[in-house]
C-alpha cells in the first residue's frame, strides 16, 4: 500500500501526464480511505479548474481602442495623483 506522501506525489504528476492505470487505481483506493489526501487532490483539482478557466477567459477579452485610451488616462491620473 502506497504511503501519503506517494500518493500526493503521484495524483500531482497524473494532472501533468498520464500514469499506469495500476498506479491510478492504488490512488483511487487509498483516496476512498484517506480523507486528508482526498481533500488535497480535491484542492489540487479545483486550483488547476480556475487556472485553466483563467486563461480560457483571458483568450476572450478583446478591447477596444477606446476602452483602452480611457484606461490609460485613467492609469496617468493616478500617477499624478
Ligand atoms: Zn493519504
Amino acid at each position: 500500500m502506497l504511503k501519503c506522501k506517494q500518493i500526493t506525489e503521484l495524483a500531482s504528476n497524473s494532472l501533468d501526464t498520464s500514469i499506469p492505470w495500476l498506479k491510478r487505481l492504488q490512488i483511487k483506493l487509498h483516496l476512498m480511505m484517506c480523507e486528508t489526501c482526498y481533500q488535497y487532490i480535491k484542492q489540487i483539482k479545483f486550483i488547476q479548474n480556475t487556472i485553466s478557466g483563467i486563461e480560457k477567459h483571458q483568450e476572450n477579452i478583446f478591447l477596444s481602442v477606446e476602452a483602452k485610451k480611457r484606461i490609460q488616462a485613467k492609469l496617468n491620473q493616478a500617477k499624478i495623483l
